[in-house]
């Protein structure tokens, strides 16, 4: 090698940490210690506290233009947020739709729906934070939802069901996927679906109603159904038969995110493994000295800064205005791998105690195996980067 070669400078932008955001989360998250949790957790409680310090801060609002009351930050500040909630033992899942849900208002809604709502969801009046999507009879084929509003006069007259409607009962708005075309009259069926802004104040009791799923994690997920509920046409977002482009294009923030919390996770699986195998003292000597103890927690940690990689490209292409939907469903894939490795390098390390649930290892454990599922399930990324980058037939 040449002296050139060898001292040839490495081009790599890694995107900015904004560490004085990561301080700022941090300290707020000292307010909400393991204990906090273990209690909501056993209470299937909403965390209001901590949703409310994070609205006060601003951080739910970052992604919302100054125009608009939020911060005007990049994808990055926001994947920051969301990653150090985690790693703090924290779960954002309560308020994090709160920061991107807004996205498909504010690059397909009206001027006026935008004046008229955004700077309320920027400042926490108005919560936005259900999103539905799912139904219980067809999952992940979303372009065959049942859900149907029809037109009538001013309205939309909405029937159907969604499953999984995760914070509705601590939501004011939800964006909502019906059908406005039935499948069998469009071109292609990713058409005829609409999108709209569902005021939950006014629906409830009036044609909505939801019902809390008792699930495995402390999520506040629930079913919601619709039986000829009235939505003033003015809500519809965008135009009638777009919806279904409209949320893809918000999926690839959505997935960004995700994984920046997935990241967090495996930061604090890895950190509290590698203190416990340090620490725990069994045969005369501690676990950690063992290598069958300590190469899953290496493991998770390398699998971890990779993923950390893929999601600061994934944030670097949005925040460009360029393609990242590889690089987004990528980042997903590989950071809830990461989260879910570092768990069970977790549960292993800490053996019987990680049933033990003041150690909060078996809470973060469960919370964490919902990313193999949700928003999207791993196969569904995998069908995606096997189709899209890699040019194999269409499998589903
Ligand atoms: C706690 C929680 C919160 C959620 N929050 C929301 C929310 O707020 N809003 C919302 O709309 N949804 C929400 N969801 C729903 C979530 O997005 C779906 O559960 C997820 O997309 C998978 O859909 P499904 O459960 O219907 O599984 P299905 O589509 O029934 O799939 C079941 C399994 O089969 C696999 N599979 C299906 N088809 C294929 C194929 N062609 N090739 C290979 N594998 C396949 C899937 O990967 C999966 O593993 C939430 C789910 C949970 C559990």
């Amino acid at each position: 090698m040449s002296d050139a070669e060898g001292s040839a400078a490495v081009s790599m932008d890694l995107g900015q940490d904004h560490a004085e955001i990561r301080d700022a989360v941090r300290k707020i998250c000292d307010r909400f210690p393991g204990t906090y949790w273990h209690r909501l957790d056993a209470e299937s409680a909403y965390p209001t506290e901590f949703v409310a310090a994070l609205t006060e801060s601003g951080f739910l609002g970052v992604l919302i233009p100054e125009e608009y009351g939020g911060s005007g930050l990049p994808l990055r500040a926001a994947t920051v947020v969301l990653e150090e909630i985690h790693a703090a033992g924290c779960n954002a899942a309560a308020c994090h739709a709160q920061m991107y849900i807004m996205g498909a208002l504010l690059r397909h809604g009206s001027v006026e729906q935008k004046r008229r709502y955004l700077p309320k969801i920027a400042s926490g009046e108005l919560r936005l934070q259900a999103f539905g999507v799912t139904e219980p009879t067809t999952g992940s084929d979303t372009t065959q939802l049942k859900t149907r509003a029809v037109r009538d006069g001013a309205f939309y007259v909405v029937t159907g069901q969604k499953i999984w409607t995760s914070r509705a009962l601590h939501s004011d708005l939800m964006l909502l996927l019906a059908r406005t075309t039935p499948v069998e009259s469009v071109r292609r069926r990713t058409e005829g679906l609409s999108l709209f802004l569902v005021d939950m104040r006014e629906a409830k009791g009036n044609g909505m109603e939801i019902r809390k799923i008792d699930a495995m994690i402390n999520h506040g997920t629930t079913e919601v159904f619709f039986d000829q509920l009235r939505v003033p046409a003015a809500n519809l977002i965008g135009k009638e038969g777009s919806g279904f482009r409209y949320v893809l294009d918000g999926m690839n923030a959505e997935r960004t995110l995700i994984a920046s919390e997935c990241l967090g996770d495996a930061r604090w699986f890895i950190r509290k493994a590698s203190a416990y195998a340090g620490e725990r003292v069994v045969f005369g000597r501690p676990i950690g000295q063992n290598q069958g103890v300590q190469f899953p927690i290496a493991r998770a940690h390398c699998e971890a800064e990779a993923a950390e990689l893929m999601i600061r490209k994934a944030a670097a292409l949005f925040d460009a205005g360029q393609d990242c939907g590889a690089a987004a469903n990528m980042a997903k894939l590989l950071a809830a791998d990461a989260s879910w490795h570092a768990g069970e390098a977790a549960m292993q390390t800490f053996g019987g105690f990680a049933f033990a649930r003041e150690y909060e290892v078996e809470r973060k454990w469960r919370e964490t195996r919902l990313y193999q599922i949700a928003p999207i399930s791993t196969n569904l990324i995998l069908a995606y980067v096997a189709q899209h980058v890699l040019g194999m037939p269409r499998s589903y």
